[in-house]
């Protein structure tokens, strides 16, 4: 269990939410509160929880009712690839001005609604509400019930004002939309083995190299929520026998509304990883209880596993000894990772999440070595002060972290919405360990020299912070002297020319 001991200098109301975990000592995390005013959480509003877990329905209107801003802050937040519509890719917006605050602005929604008909003949619109739309009353639900009777067609009311919660609740707002569609067609059946994938959002097409292995064991995938997904799709997933809930902070709750309405059972599972995706592809094979799809389950997972074990065994003899910090929105992904970094040979220091539950950093608490921080919903300095207390080699995280790692000399991987190669799926677990392998042994943390890390104790969070002059200088020259520039870990180059 962790131990609640002040681990860093931060704000006194934020001490119970950082803790080391040491197996002799008691002690719980404080978690699933409210961020607390003054520490700058990284966590995102309730809105944009709705909209990362909703925007990937591909050919949808997203309609984001409020100021402009709260349209281009979410401007194609995910890097959910389509193999179809790319209408999800379009952020549209009322873009509500002073007057609408001050008379309201229901009339220019249903206008808006009108003219993206008009313009997009879309299957559905899915209207968000923002903190200002809370705030001055808009009726969200009666223009959107007035709209569907006189477009034909779903005009779903997103309840996601900013300020009403946390991002989490942004999820559940996100699923009550979706739950308007689901059953409202009949699935094609294809199979008798049929199943959802939940809590996918194909960032960079990991979907679609995890789908084939399902398909291989003659599994008809009926959607992917919402990673690639269609209204008819979503309309026709109450077909399926099973759900299985990756991302299990954003989709379980539609999983539980699904298995009380429909009777469809869910489980809990990963593609990231060798270990997590065997599990996976046994879980579902057992579920359906048939010999000849677990015979090919084993195929597929000895297979693919010998295809790519030489590569892994080769970047896993440099990484060997490594330690990373992992700071992830849901606990899920934490968790699958800290197996993918033991199965890399990586040691974790540090881990935290933006909304875990009790019971998610119980289960971290179980899977990490005594000494690990354990840390949520954490703000800049503190992840900063952390990274150097325990001497990290790399983070993996979000985008809004990137640059904290970089300014501290620390490699980097981004695990969120703004990569650009898939990480699921054996493909995408070599992906990870080549990403891995170029940042960690980089030339340009060399080039930096020791300044920033290893950290010393006594530095200032603002002093390790401060990228001196001298450092940027030494490490032009460096890289002149070597003109090594296109080796300089090119995955994360690719990423920041894209976001
Ligand atoms: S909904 Fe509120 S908190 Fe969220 S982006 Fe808009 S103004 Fe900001």
């Amino acid at each position: 269990m962790p131990d609640i001991t002040s681990v860093i200098n931060t704000l006194d109301e934020r001490q119970p939410y950082i803790a080391l975990k040491q197996a002799k000592k008691g002690g719980e995390l404080a978690c699933d509160n409210t961020s607390i005013a003054g520490s700058m959480s990284q966590r995102a509003c309730v809105y944009s929880g709705a909209r990362v877990a909703l925007n990937p329905v591909t050919d949808a209107i997203h309609l984001v009712h409020g100021p402009i801003g709260c349209a281009s802050y979410t401007w194609d937040i995910r890097g959910s690839l389509s193999s179809d519509k790319e209408t999800f890719r379009t952020s549209f917006s009322t873009d509500m001005k002073e007057l609408d605050v001050v008379f309201g602005g229901e009339k220019k929604l249903s206008k808006c609604i009108d003219e993206l008909v008009e313009l997009y003949n879309p299957p559905v619109i899915f209207v968000y509400s923002t903190c200002i739309v809370g705030i001055i009353g808009d009726d969200l639900q009666a223009v959107c019930k007035e709209s569907t009777e006189r477009v034909g067609i779903p005009v779903i009311p997103v309840q996601s004002e900013g300020f009403k919660g946390t991002k989490s609740d942004g999820y559940k707002a996100a699923c009550n939309a979706l739950k308007e569609l689901i059953g409202t067609r009949e699935p094609e059946i294809k199979s008798e083995y049929r199943i959802n994938i939940l809590g996918d959002y194909n960032v960079a097409g990991d979907v679609w190299l995890v789908k084939p292995l399902f398909e291989k064991m003659g599994i008809q995938v009926i959607t992917s929520m919402t990673g690639d997904a269609t209204v008819d799709s979503i309309s026709k997933s109450h077909g399926a026998q099973l759900n299985l809930v990756q991302c299990s902070g954003s989709m379980t709750f539609l999983a539980k509304w699904m298995k009380q309405e429909f009777g469809t059972p869910f489980r809990k599972v990963s593609y990231f990883g060798i270990d997590d995706l065997a599990i996976a592809l046994r879980t579902v094979a057992e579920f359906f209880g048939s010999e000849e799809m677990m015979k090919i389950a084993e195929e597929i997972i000895e297979n693919e596993t010998r295809r790519i074990m030489p590569e892994i065994k080769a970047i896993r003899s440099r990484l060997e000894g490594k330690t990373a910090a992992i700071y992830m929105g849901g606990a899920a992904k934490a968790l699958t990772l800290i197996k993918g970094f033991h199965e890399l040979g990586m040691e974790v220091v540090i881990i935290g999440t933006q909304t875990g539950k009790r019971d998610d950093y119980k289960q971290i608490s179980y899977q990490v070595k005594d000494g690990t921080v354990i840390v949520d919903d954490a703000n800049p300095l503190e992840l900063a002060d952390l990274i150097r207390k325990q001497k990290a080699d790399l983070m993996v995280a979000g985008v809004k972290e990137r640059f904290l790692a970089y300014k501290l000399g620390v490699a980097f991987c981004d695990f969120n919405h703004d990569r650009v190669i898939e990480f699921e799926g054996y493909d995408g677990f070599l992906n990870f360990a080549r990403e891995l392998d170029a940042s960690i042994n980089s030339p340009v943390w060399k080039a930096y020299g020791s300044k920033l890390r290893p950290a010393n104790d006594g530095d200032t969070p603002s002093e390790s912070l401060d990228l001196k002059a001298e450092n940027g200088t030494k490490l032009k020259s460096s890289i002149k002297e070597t003109n090594k520039m296109q080796d300089l870990n090119t995955a994360t180059l690719h990423q920041e020319s894209i976001a």
